[in-house]
């Protein structure tokens, strides 16, 4: 049954840039290929400037380039998901991994149905089973409470990624590989067509160094003001729990959580936030957790570095203005 061989990973790509998830799917394929020892290939669909020896250096012995600018120049998903499907048909990758960026979950399904094989979406943690060297996909199940481990059935084993889960590949310029150009197929009476694409300046929290959220222990909308400051004199941003972003407090892009964004940064100020699992899920990867509580009971502390046991109303404007007065 085994002529299918490699560990693939897609290569996300806007406006020639490659995706950071690209290069944190190639570090957990770098791993996985040298237990199953096999490959790490990359699918990348894309213009010709794109420098592919950057996936060489980050850790790909192979880089399958569909060249085209014309067709990979928008976010148009049947064209992208036709050039996939036939670079997997032919290169047959025993595991196939995308993040689990919008753009990738839009994909890796279309791919995986396409092709008839099964596609673990969101997982978190990725390995080898030692006995039967499967693919074992692990994914937080049942609202973050188990972390389900899965197995597929067939080939290639396919999964999406979550962003931030894994550190990025290191780059090293010694390293060789080889790139192999592919031409692009154009899909024949494609249904859809990008008219246009609206750029708009969104709001992006899962890049954020310093991120200072607010939760139920925030009165009213006006109150994200203090929040705002707080984040503004550290140079951060501000996010939420789900619960205000359900009241209408903040919209969806602040929301911190499993139904939200996941965040990574050096610091996270978690302000009148209880710590539910479903908002740990989003922010427990922070380098530092600082929680204001005024129940010296909540869970937050469990999995803070340091905990101020106190009213946001008093601790955050306090804080606001020892930090300014220290940098004045
Ligand atoms: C499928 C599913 C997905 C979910 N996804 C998410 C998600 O993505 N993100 C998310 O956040 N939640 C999510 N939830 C909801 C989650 O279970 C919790 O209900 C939510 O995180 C609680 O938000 P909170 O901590 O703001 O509110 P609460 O749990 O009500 O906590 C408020 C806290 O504020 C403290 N407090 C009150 N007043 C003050 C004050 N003046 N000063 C200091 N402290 C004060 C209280 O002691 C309390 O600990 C999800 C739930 C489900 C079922």
């Amino acid at each position: 049954m085994k002529n299918y061989s490699g560990v693939m990973v897609f290569v996300e790509q806007k406006n020639k840039e490659i995706h950071r998830v690209s290069y944190e799917l190639l570090g957990k394929a770098r791993e996985l290929a040298d237990q199953i020892n096999e490959e790490v290939v990359c699918c990348l669909c894309g213009p010709s400037e794109i420098d592919a020896n950057e996936l060489i250096y980050r850790g790909a012995d192979k880089v399958f380039h569909v060249q085209d600018e014309e067709i990979f120049g928008n976010p148009e998903v049947m064209t992208y998901v036709e050039n996939i499907v036939k670079i997997i048909e032919e290169k047959k990758p025993e595991i196939c991994l995308f993040g689990a960026t919008s753009f990738g979950r839009s994909i890796a399904p279309r791919v995986a149905a396409t092709l008839k094989c099964g596609l673990t979406a969101d997982c978190t943690g990725l390995a080898i089973d030692e006995e039967d060297m499967k693919l074992v996909q692990i994914r937080p199940a049942f609202s973050e409470n188990i972390l389900a481990h899965i197995k597929s059935q067939y080939l290639p084993q396919m999964a999406t990624v979550r962003y931030k889960e894994f550190d990025e590949a290191k780059r090293d310029e010694s390293k060789t590989g080889e790139i192999i150009n592919f031409s692009s197929v154009k899909i024949k009476n494609n249904p859809i067509e990008v008219l246009e694409e609206i750029t708009e300046e969104v709001f992006n929290i899962t890049d954020a160094r310093v991120v200072v959220s607010a939760g139920k222990g925030l009165k009213s909308p006006e109150d994200f003001k203090m929040i705002e400051e707080l984040a503004a004199v550290l140079g951060g941003v501000v996010g939420s729990s789900r619960p205000l972003v359900e009241d209408g407090f903040i919209s969806k892009a602040h929301q911190v959580g499993y139904s939200g964004n996941r965040v990574k940064p050096n610091l996270y100020i978690a302000c009148g936030i209880s710590g539910a699992p479903q908002h740990q899920a989003g922010m427990k990867e922070a380098d530092m957790i600082l929680a204001i509580n005024s129940d010296p009971s909540a869970p937050i502390f469990n999995i803070a570095d340091y905990g101020i046991v106190g009213d946001i109303y008093e601790i955050v404007p306090q804080m606001i203005e020892k930090i300014k007065n220290k940098k004045a």
